[in-house]
């Protein structure tokens, strides 16, 4: 995912408009694996903005694919993010910005700023829909295909009692 800045590196407030696509296959997220179902896209704006600042912003969009936290079922995500990255030769001069990414060669290499942009923003708990009833917490089973019918499910209380009652009389007759 690379830029170069030759054209307009003479001239502050030069630039251009770039569209971008790669595919960055997989990434490791907090020990899980973040996969990226289908090529990355990057589109913006990279400008010259003096003093041998170059910055770069637009939208990023990408499909990961990861694991939902509550059922454990594999769940595709759709990213959509904005985005503004600033990059220098020299970026050590710029002590005072946020984070100045290098320039090598004339290049500007938007990858890793990029991956660190889509993981920043990805939701703490990936979830396959907001719903999701998860995995029975006594045996195991998917509780979106339908009850479990374990029988381990909280009872209400008061349905206990009853239950009690009803095998009491059993007994008695
Ligand atoms: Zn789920
Ligand atoms: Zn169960």
């Amino acid at each position: 995912m690379k830029l170069s800045i030759e054209a307009i590196k003479q001239k502050t407030g030069d630039g251009y408009d770039f569209e971008l696509e790669e595919d960055l296959g997989r990434v490791e997220f907090k020990g899980e694996d973040l996969v990226f179902v289908k090529p990355v896209k990057v589109s913006g704006r990279v400008e010259n903005l003096g003093k041998g600042l170059f910055g770069v912003r637009g939208e990023i969009s990408a499909t990961i694919e990861g694991r939902c936290y509550r059922c454990l079922s594999k769940t595709q995500l759709e990213v959509r993010l904005d985005y503004s990255f600033k990059f220098s030769e020299k970026p050590e001069k710029f002590e005072d910005e946020d984070e100045v990414f290098i320039i090598e060669e004339d290049t500007l290499d938007l990858t890793t700023p990029v991956i660190n942009e889509i993981i920043l923003n990805l939701p703490s708990k990936i979830l396959c829909s907001p719903d999701c009833r998860g995995l029975c917490p006594y045996c195991g089973a998917d509780l979106n295909l339908g009850d479990c019918g374990c029988g381990k499910v909280n009872i209400d209380p008061r349905l206990r009692a009853l239950e009690k009652l009803l095998k009491s009389d059993d007994h008695g007759e």
